[in-house]
C-alpha cells in the first residue's frame, strides 16, 4: 500500500455532516458526488496528503443504509492507494483475503476501486484505489 488513500465515514445527513465536518477540519469539502451504482452521495475533504469521504444513502438498498442501520454513523472503510491495482488483489488474494469485487470497478473521485471483506482484514472494510487500470 502507498498510503492511506482517504477514510470513509458513514453520514445520516451529507448537508449536516458538511458544516460539522469543515468546522472540525478547518476546510471545505471540494466536492460532492454521487455513485449511483453503490446507492451513496459523497463529499470529500482534504487534510493533507489524505482525504475524509462522507458517506450519505441515495436508497433504502444501499450498503450505506444498511451500515448506517447495524452501527449509526462512524467509520465506513479505509482506503490505501495502490499502483497497480490488479496486482494487489491478485496479491491479496493469494493471502486469504477475501475480495468483494473480482475485477475493479469505478469509485467516487475517478477512482478504480476494490473491496476486502472486512472478516478477513480484522473487522475493518479496506478499498483498494489506483488512479487507473492497466
Ligand atoms: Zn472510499
Amino acid at each position: 500500500m502507498d498510503k492511506i488513500e482517504h477514510i470513509g465515514i458513514a453520514v445520516h445527513n451529507l448537508e449536516k455532516a458538511n458544516v460539522m465536518y469543515a468546522a472540525l477540519l478547518g476546510v471545505e469539502h471540494y466536492k460532492i458526488e454521487e455513485v449511483a451504482s453503490e446507492g451513496v452521495r459523497t463529499s470529500f475533504f482534504k487534510v493533507g496528503e489524505s482525504k475524509i469521504e462522507l458517506l450519505e444513502a441515495t436508497s433504502k438498498e444501499s450498503p450505506i443504509a444498511k451500515f448506517l442501520a447495524k452501527k449509526g454513523e462512524g467509520i465506513h472503510h479505509i482506503a490505501y492507494a495502490v499502483e497497480d491495482i490488479h496486482a494487489a488483489m491478485q496479491d491479496l488474494a493469494e493471502k486469504g483475503f477475501t475480495l468483494l469485487n473480482q475485477e475493479p470497478k469505478k469509485g467516487a473521485d475517478n477512482k478504480w476501486v476494490a473491496f476486502l471483506h472486512p472478516k478477513t482484514a480484522g473487522g475493518v472494510l479496506v478499498e483498494l484505489c489506483a488512479e487507473r487500470v492497466d
